[in-house]
């Protein structure tokens, strides 16, 4: 697409997303609270903004904020500065409650603006290294618009359905992720107190019926892989607070629709906990740690 592409949330994933459309060819503007993220965006080939209103001039607008309340606050703010006009698209890949991301939609639609929900999976390696799946939920046409910039940031666009749909599909994805985390958390922990070698057990799991995403590429135990949360004193990752926030909205989801979560239930309880341990800010995989009762500062 021609013109400037506004990005707005440089975090853990937005940061290195916003880099890959830059190191792509597109002209990028990016925008965060945090002064430290802009500026590793300029780094990475984008421009700097210097508020909200600033990106109200682009063309197309990426947000990659943490929840519901952000994006709706990042739509306010953008209106107000005049976004829009003639061709103009929102792509909103954060994580948010699918109602709240319906109603942008009309919102924004009653502006001329079109609006995709392009949540991602892939995690932080997955951002950095431009091979996030995109869950869209658009018309076919506006997912034809957008594909250049989805494809500049991810290796898989999946078109999941009508508006709301990459975020419900989002939401089943993470019910699921966040209570295999538990799992294998529970398994390595039980594996230790038998005695066993985390990594020889881990190695067994992956290559055996337990074997997942959280246990092969992500495992929460410091001693399994290199390079991820759990030997980074799990920082950097993905949060236990946007892990809790999305079991909230997969559990609200389902109470709404007559859906039975007993273990998306129970799991959100534990990431509960692991917030009122003070532990919010570390990456998911801490649960490991919260089970054996230890706190990570
Ligand atoms: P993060 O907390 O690392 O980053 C969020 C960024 O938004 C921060 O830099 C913050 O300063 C900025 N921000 C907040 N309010 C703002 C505002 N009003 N204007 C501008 N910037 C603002 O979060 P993250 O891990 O990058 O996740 C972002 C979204 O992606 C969440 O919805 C999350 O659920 C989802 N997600 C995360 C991962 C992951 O592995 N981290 C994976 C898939 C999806």
């Amino acid at each position: 697409p021609a013109g400037k592409i506004g990005f707005v949330g440089l975090g853990n994933m937005g940061g290195s997303m916003a880099g890959n459309l830059a190191a792509a060819g597109f002209d990028v503007v990016a925008f965060d609270l945090s002064a430290a993220s802009v500026a590793r965006a300029v780094a990475a080939g984008c421009a700097p903004a210097e508020s909200l209103e600033d990106i109200a001039e682009c063309r197309h607008v990426v947000t990659m904020l943490p929840s519901s309340p952000h994006v709706s606050g990042a739509v306010d703010a953008l209106l107000g500065g005049g976004f829009g006009g003639e061709g103009s698209m929102w792509i909103d890949s954060s994580t948010i409650d699918p109602l709240t991301s319906r109603e942008l939609r009309e919102r924004l639609a009653a502006k001329g603006i079109a609006k995709l929900d392009a949540p991602v999976s892939g995690g932080v390696k997955g951002a950095a290294a431009g091979t996030l799946t995109f869950m869209v939920g658009s018309t076919e046409a506006e997912l034809g618009q957008a594909r250049p910039l989805l494809e500049a940031m991810g290796a898989n666009v999946i078109h999941c359905g009508t508006s709301g749909a990459g975020q419900s599909t989002k939401l089943c994805n993470n019910l699921a992720m966040g209570i295999q985390m538990v799992g294998v958390s529970e398994a390595l922990n039980l594996g230790e107190k038998l005695g066993l070698d985390p990594k020889v057990l881990a190695s067994v799991m992956n290559t055996s019926t337990s074997r997942c995403w959280s246990s092969d590429s992500y495992n929460p135990h410091p001693a399994v892989l290199e390079a991820v949360p759990a030997t980074n004193n799990y920082d950097g990752g993905f949060g236990v607070s946007l892990m809790l926030k999305d079991l909230k909205l997969a559990t609200s989801a389902a109470e709404a629709v007559g859906s039975s979560t007993p273990l998306g239930n129970a799991t959100k309880e534990l990431y509960s906990m692991t917030v009122d341990h003070g532990m919010g800010g570390k990456d998911f995989g801490v649960v490991l740690q919260m089970l054996r009762g230890n706190r990570i500062e």
